[in-house]
Order: structure tokens, then sequence, then C-alpha cells
């Protein structure tokens, strides 16, 4: 068996420590690591990068502290609307779903798309017509109700403003009750294959149908065993005009660049020139894993057969050693 590895992001943004408390912060902690957790067992036990990748974002999806199932954010309209998309490296499969509403999980709907319908990508009411039909968990609105992103959808819904879950938001009272982030995680499993997965409730007050980067091939997720898979979070609509996820695969595919001075060249200097807040996470067929991001924080973890273990809020990550 190859090395293997697993890296997960919870979202990007504005995220400070100054504003953090400890509480907030080792429940972040904890949420991630339970994510990694689940998602590396399946690696450790022989399981495939796309099976490892789904594992993580459904804990993600399921815990409240998340931009991504329960826990998504409101629409204009009072409601949620979540996309997610999926894709497998070794055969460029690639699943993805937009605007779906009250299904449970929408990775496994993704993954369903990918694997069970002649499709990449469905949207609205016919892609949760086919979530009935593959008998994909549904649950009811009040299941995806949070009091917190209520109040924070009610500050604007009365404007033409949307945000990104992290930013331009009063912190203070975001921190009360502890809830944003897009999911994302990214592996490569011991036969070298790599797969892609991003989860998101998109963008507080979005409407029009709005989709952010995050289930469309190529913006906000990608995956290729030659090059890389990624999963991007931020401010949507200039990952989607840099192709983000892509453009990473490109710059390796045709330079020749490792995985992290791809990313660094895309987060760094290509976003930042369109004003697009955020970051990425990758791994390649090797099992080499990068984290890179141009906002203040980003909720990360990665975790290598080689021993490497990391997660991260700010800036600065904790190195933590596994034995
Ligand atoms: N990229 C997501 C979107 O624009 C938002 C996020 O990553 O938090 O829908």
């Amino acid at each position: 068996m190859q090395a293997f590895s697993l890296v997960i992001h919870g979202g990007a943004g504005t995220i400070l420590k100054s504003d953090m408390t400890a509480a907030l912060e080792k429940a972040y902690m904890q949420g991630l690591d339970e994510a990694l957790s689940v998602g590396y067992a399946v690696l450790e036990n022989g399981g495939s990068a796309v099976n490892a990748v789904k594992a993580a974002i459904v804990v993600l999806e399921d815990n409240m502290l998340f931009n991504a199932g329960r826990g998504s954010v409101f629409t204009k309209k009072g409601v949620q609307e979540m996309d997610a998309a999926i894709m497998d490296g070794a055969t460029l499969a690639a699943g993805s779903v937009a605007a779906v509403r009250n299904v449970r999980n929408p990775i496994e709907l993704a993954y369903e798309v990918m694997t069970e319908s002649n499709h990449v990508f469905l949207s609205g009411k016919g892609a949760n017509d086919f979530a009935i039909k593959q008998g994909v968990k549904l649950e009811p609105d009040e299941f995806f109700f949070s009091q917190f992103r209520y109040d924070q959808w009610k500050e604007i819904r009365d404007s033409d403003n949307y945000s990104l879950d992290h930013t331009h938001q009063d912190l203070d009272e975001l921190m009360k009750d502890k809830k944003f982030g897009t999911v994302g995680a990214v592996a490569c499993d011991g036969s070298g294959n790599i797969a892609s997965a991003t989860s998101t409730g998109g963008m507080t007050n979005k409407k029009y149908g709005r989709i952010g980067d995050s289930p469309i091939i190529g913006a906000g997720t990608y995956a290729n065993n030659k090059t890389c898979a990624i999963s991007c979070t931020g401010h949507g609509e200039p990952f989607i005009r840099a192709v983000a996820a892509h453009d990473v695969n490109a710059i390796m595919e045709y330079t020749g660049s490792s995985l992290e001075e791809a990313m660094n060249e895309v987060v760094h200097r290509k976003l930042v020139k369109m004003n697009g807040e955020g970051g990425m996470i990758g791994v390649d067929a090797k099992g080499n894993m990068a984290m890179v991001f141009n906002s203040a924080g980003m909720y990360r973890a990665m975790r290598g057969s080689n021993g490497q273990y990391a997660v991260g809020i700010y800036k600065e990550l904790m190195q933590i050693p596994v034995s």
C-alpha cells in the first residue's frame, strides 16, 4: 500500500483569534477532528478515496457548526438551498447537485448522481425528484433551522446584500452561536487514487437561484489522478471565473509545478487579483497534502499515513504528531 492521506476544510473567511472563545475553538477543533477520523478510518481500512471524502463530508454536514447540510444558511426567500459535488480522480467521474432542499446529506445525492445517473449535474426540483427515486434521506425544514442562521439572515434580508458566511458579519454575534463554514475533503488512498468533495449552503441571502463554485466541476471541486484533487471555499463568484480548482490541475499538468506551488499561484496571485477571498485544500496521487488560503483563517485539518497530523483555524497550524 502506498502513502495515503486526507485533508478537510470547514470554510474560510474573516476568522480571527481575537473574536474566538476557547469553547468555540474547541468545538471547531472537535468537529474537524471527528470528520477527519471518520474519513481517515476508511483509508486505513483499505477503502477508496471517494468513500473517504464522502464519509468525512457526511460528518461535517451533520454538524450544525458548518454551513452545509444541517446548519446551512438562509436564502433571500428564507429557505435553505444546498449545493454539493464529488469527483473521482481515477475515472474523472463526477456528480453535482445545486439548490436542493430537505436533503439531509447533499453529498450522498451528488454521489448518487455520479454513480447512478447518466448525468453530472442536477439542480432544483429535478435533483430533489432524483433524491426521492434513489431513496436518499430527506428531512423536514425544521431539521435545517437554526436560530443563529435565521438571525444572521434577518439582518440583511431586506437589502440586496448577500454575504460569505464568515465575512462582513458582526463577529461577536457569530461567535455567540458558533456556526458557519462550507465544507470540503480531498483524499489519496492506498492505491494512489484521489478524490474531492465539497458541500455548502452557499451565501446568506442569496437569490435568483444563485449557485456558487462548490458544485461546479473545475471551479470549486476537481480531481484527476494525473495531478491533484482540490476542494475550494470562499467567495464563489471569483472562484468560478478563475476556474480555480481546475487551474491548479492545469498548472501542474502543463508546467510540472508541485501541488503546493500550483495552489499558491492560484490562491495568492490569480484569486487575489480578482478579489477572490478564500482558500483550498489539495492532495496529489503520491499522498502529498496542502492547505492554502488568502483570508484571515480557514478551518482545516489533515492526516497522512507518514505520521502527519495537523489542525488549524488561523494562519498558524497546530502540528500534532501521531504515534
Ligand atoms: N464558496 C461558497 C459559495 O460561494 C461559499 C463558501 O465557501 O463558504 O457558495
